[in-house]
């Protein structure tokens, strides 16, 4: 099979959690930045089908894709660092390619045949490969392999990546290994045994990569010099292909340090395309060690305060605002059942970020009634605005103003379940997603921010606002600034004379960069700054 498209498969060795996703991301960002066209995706060996249904406590953020997918937060690191729209096909689970197997099955498409997982299953996962490569016309199309090479249930992707190299040629294919080097304190000495062993494990696949990451504690690195010899006699990959990268200070500095651990040696051998253009992400690591003296103190009202991997897109996004607009950030994390105005006073601005179920929304309601009380910057953000209507509402007159999502009566659902969502609460892709429209009124701060009346925002929910008791919400202190274009759905409210009250029904974290912060971020941090 003739091949125009490049490969270049993402496993991981000892543990997982070391950053084999920021590194294949990296990897991207180098590739682009040598002007190639690069995609990716990732496989996950667990059975949901996405990751909607997930606690995000076990799995972190549940990140939305332009077409409408609920996928893994990994996605969101491709996006920021690649600045390319992933789809809902940049993610196949194990569950979703089996889910699609039987189906074919139930509908009779195999014809008789016994269905297996050799050819099928590594087949299917095959075809997810040169299918994303096609949609993106890609130069380059990374594959990372979530777990770590020997789990168990991750064997159908390793085995579909060996068998690819054979299909499309393995001078098509570049296989890069990211393991885990730890550091022995009591013999001072970094060990190796466990990324050989994983090393080997490959092998047994039939992968010999032909880049070998190691991933390392940076304050020991003067002493490192025999990791790359020793892992690659033992390995069976050269040295200059073994790349020592010890943990950075921020994710953002990799594709730097991945040039600089040597990373464009195995590259070039494998694609020739010029130097790399760094200075996107130099300018950007520039302004992330700064260190300007003005703080602003961010809090983020939320109910996962015990793994913040839940908010990363928010967390990035107020980052990013804060380099742009140039002062450091102090994100203060306030526990939405436990919260009291005093949490409120001691910050210099709000944001309410996505959310589902009843635990800890009165405290994100007092939150923002404590902002329009004290016109005090707030942004809010999906249930962030739901939780501003119903503050409003209740100023408004509506005492019991509340979401049909928690509890309100029909005289006081200010904010209700959308048309053809009932019955769907607890179901699987079902929600309002992806990338929607809205319209934003003339002179009103969300038009001032964004710079236009027209605007394309992701989505993930269920209720809205019910326009019914506009009144009373005006009454209460904010307007509706933007909404669909059939003005149906309110998608954006502010305050009446406040300095910088805004919310959306939509999640604008997923688009923002790094190195371009968010018109809505970037105008909480400036209206924070004292
Ligand atoms: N739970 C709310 C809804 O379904 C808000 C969703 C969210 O914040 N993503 O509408």
């Amino acid at each position: 099979m003739k091949t125009n498209t490049k490969y270049i498969f993402v496993t991981g060795g000892v543990i997982s959690g070391v950053g084999k996703g920021i590194m294949a991301a990296s990897i991207g960002a180098i590739l682009k930045a040598k002007g190639l066209k690069v995609s990716m995706q990732k496989c996950d060996p667990y059975f949901n089908v996405d990751a909607g249904l997930l606690n995000p406590r076990e799995h972190g953020e549940c990140f939305v894709t332009q077409d409408g997918a609920e996928t893994d937060l990994d996605l969101g690191h491709y996006e920021r660092f690649l600045d390319e729209e992933m789809t809902g096909n940049s993610i196949w689970t194990s569950g979703k390619l089996y889910k699609h197997l039987i189906d074919d099955e139930r509908a009779g498409k195999f014809g008789g045949k016994t269905v297996q997982l050799v050819p099928h299953v590594t087949g299917l996962v095959q075809q997810t490969f040169l299918d994303n490569a096609a949609h993106f016309k890609s130069d380059v199309h990374i594959v990372e392999i979530g777990g770590t090479v020997g789990d168990m249930e991750g064997q159908h992707f390793i085995e579909a990546i060996r068998e690819f190299g054979t299909r499309v040629g393995r001078e098509n294919c570049l296989y890069v290994h990211v393991c885990y080097v730890p550091w022995l304190s009591t013999s001072q000495e970094f060990k190796t045994k466990p990324a050989q062993n994983s090393l080997r494990d490959l092998r047994e696949f039939g992968i010999i990569p032909d880049m070998v990451v190691a991933r390392m504690d940076v304050d020991k690195l003067v002493k490192a010099p025999h990791v790359a010899s020793k892992l690659a006699t033992f390995c069976a990959v050269s040295e200059d292909a073994v790349v020592l990268m010890p943990d950075a200070k921020s994710v953002y500095e990799v594709p730097l340090n991945a040039v600089k651990g040597g990373v464009l040696a195995p590259l070039e051998r494998f694609i020739d395309h010029g130097d790399p253009d760094m200075t996107q992400w130099e300018k950007l690591v520039k302004s992330i060690e700064a260190n300007p003296k003005e703080e602003v103190k961010i809090g983020l009202v939320a109910k996962y305060i015990d793994n913040t991997d839940t908010y990363l897109s928010v967390t990035e996004a107020l980052k990013a605002a804060a380099w742009k607009v140039g002062v450091k950030l102090k994100t203060v994390w306030i526990d939405a059942e436990k919260a009291t105005e005093d949490d409120f006073a001691a910050v210099d601005g709000i944001v309410v970020p996505g959310g589902f179920g009843v635990r800890g929304v009165e405290g994100k309601i007092l939150a923002a009634n404590y902002c329009l009380e004290h016109d005090k910057p707030y942004l809010g953000l999906c249930l962030g605005l739901q939780t501003a209507v119903i503050a409003a509402a209740r100023r408004g007159g509506v005492k019991k103003a509340n979401s049909e999502e928690f509890d309100a009566s029909k005289d006081a659902n200010v904010v209700y379940i959308m048309e053809g969502q009932k019955g769907k609460e607890s179901t699987g892709g079902t929600m309002r997603l992806g990338n929607y429209p809205a319209k934003l009124v003339k002179g009103t701060l969300a038009e001032k921010l964004y710079g236009t009346t027209d605007v394309v925002e992701r989505h993930r929910h269920r209720y809205e606002v019910n326009q019914r008791f506009v009144k009373e919400i005006e009454k209460g202190g904010l307007k509706i600034s933007g909404t669909s274009p059939d003005g149906k759905l309110v998608e954006f409210v502010e305050g009446i004379d406040t300095k910088f009250f805004i919310a959306t029904q939509a999640h604008p974290e997923f688009r923002s960069r790094p190195y371009r912060a968010h018109p809505l971020f970037e105008g909480l941090i400036r209206a924070s700054k004292k």
